[in-house]
């Protein structure tokens, strides 16, 4: 069983205004174990309208609409569903009754355009408005033999969030029992193809559990879906792919709840009580910002310093001029006196060096656009990994953060 959103209006189709009630409605979909297979922006334009209110109906178990119901004009979703669905429209008395105590109560009489909004589809249950004068509906029609629920709910997000919850216990009688379970693993620098050279032969063979793989900078993550007549059963489909997963990757995986990379590296420091400090270069304090993005880092995190020009190398992380006039401010050498540095002035227990080109400018024959050293230092010594990243400067900045979180998370769990 899926379900279909279709929002209606022609602001929707401008750059200034977003559908963001159909964000909210998935979100209620989903609770109640029914997917979204179809999600349709459509302006106020009765042709258009008609036909995707036809569209729907035919290939979606449940279908919301919502906009479209005011008193203007414009706002035709009542008559073109009642159109593609072949349903009369009647006045209903009550909900007459209620407009006009309304407008009343605010002692201006009714316009005629708004008697409209008591039209209800025949069969079709009315759902009240506590928030606005446009009342909402829901009927369930046969469409080629197949039942379909149809719910119309009024565009603005506050009158339409409240109205949901009527439609809730209705949609539950509605929906048999399902139930959904997601599990989210993350990966760090490897490239995305590689990965699913590695899961696709674990997740094909699971057709009980949806896998969907998303790379950004630095990172891949598999995300997994399933269903099941019981929370349990949903979650133990996932659990079980996502061990086969984890073990398949090993090392790599450093996520398998979903926790983004800075929040595990605290994890690992805090449970060892070690402290951490950064030497930042090309990410200008980016690293920084991600670490203390977390409640509660101060417990391992010290600070750090951007050492954006070769002076402040020198200054604040005791960096040689002469190590830097030798290999260049991007190399591993400079990488790894970062490292050592900041460590030695930090007094922390690891220290991280992070040096690199972001572009578009500053490449050299022998050093491009994207070469990134980091290195990380501890009491055991220092290592340093030598990166050609890939993309803009925002997406090289970022996935160099990503590598020296990763290098610090393989060296203290190793
Ligand atoms: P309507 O029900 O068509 O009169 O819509 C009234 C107002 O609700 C619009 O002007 C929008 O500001 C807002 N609205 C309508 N549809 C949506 C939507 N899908 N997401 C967010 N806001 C919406
Ligand atoms: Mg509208």
């Amino acid at each position: 069983m899926h379900a279909e959103i279709i929002a209606i209006g022609s602001e929707l189709l401008t750059p200034f205004k977003q559908d963001t009630n159909s964000l909210f409605l998935t979100e209620k979909l989903n609770l109640l174990g029914v997917s979204v297979a179809f999600k349709v922006v459509v302006g106020d334009e009765r042709a258009h309208l008609v036909d995707v209110a036809r569209n729907a109906t035919k290939r979606s178990d449940i279908v919301i609409f919502m906009g479209g119901l005011g008193p203007t004009e414009d706002d035709l979703t009542r008559e073109c569903v009642a159109e593609a669905l072949s349903i009369s429209l009647h006045p209903d008395p009550e909900q007459i009754a209620a407009l006009y105590t309304r407008f009343a109560a605010r002692q201006i009489p009714m316009p005629q355009n708004n008697a409209k909004q008591a039209d209800l589809l025949d069969g079709a249950v009315m759902l009240r408005n506590s928030r606005g004068t446009a009342p909402g509906q829901y009927v369930v029609r046969e469409v080629e033999g197949r039942r379909r629920m149809v719910i119309l709910l009024p565009g603005p997000p506050q009158e339409l969030k409240p109205m949901t919850e009527q439609v809730m216990p209705v949609l539950r009688e509605f929906v048999p029992p399902n139930h959904f379970a997601r599990r989210m693993l993350r990966l760090a620098m490897i490239p995305e193809s590689q990965a699913d050279a590695i899961a696709a032969p674990i997740y094909t063979k699971r057709s009980d559990v949806q896998t969907t793989i998303l790379a950004s900078a630095g990172e891949v993550q598999l995300h997994l879906l399933a269903s099941g007549v019981s929370v349990g059963e949903a979650q133990a489909k996932v659990d079980s792919l996502a061990d086969d997963l984890d073990a398949a990757f090993g090392l790599t995986v450093y996520s398998t709840e979903g926790e983004p990379l800075e929040e595990i590296v605290g994890l690992h420091l805090g449970m060892r009580g070690l402290t951490l400090a950064v030497a930042e270069s090309c990410t200008g304090g980016m690293l920084g910002q991600r670490l203390t993005s977390l409640p509660g880092s101060s417990r391992w995190f010290v600070g750090g310093a951007i050492v954006y020009s070769n002076e402040l190398k020198t200054k604040f992380c005791g960096v040689p001029a002469e190590l830097i006039e030798q290999h260049g401010a991007v190399s591993k050498e400079v990488a790894r006196a970062m490292a050592e540095g900041i460590r030695v002035v930090s007094g922390a227990s690891v220290g991280v060096g992070v040096t690199g080109i972001a572009g578009p400018g500053g490449a050299t024959e022998d050093k491009p656009v994207g070469l990134v050293y980091v290195a990380v230092a501890d009491e055991r010594g220092t290592e340093f990994v030598e990166r050609n990243l890939p993309g803009d400067r925002e997406l090289i900045r970022r996935w160099a953060t990503q590598q020296a979180l990763d290098l610090v998370r393989r060296r203290i769990t190793e």
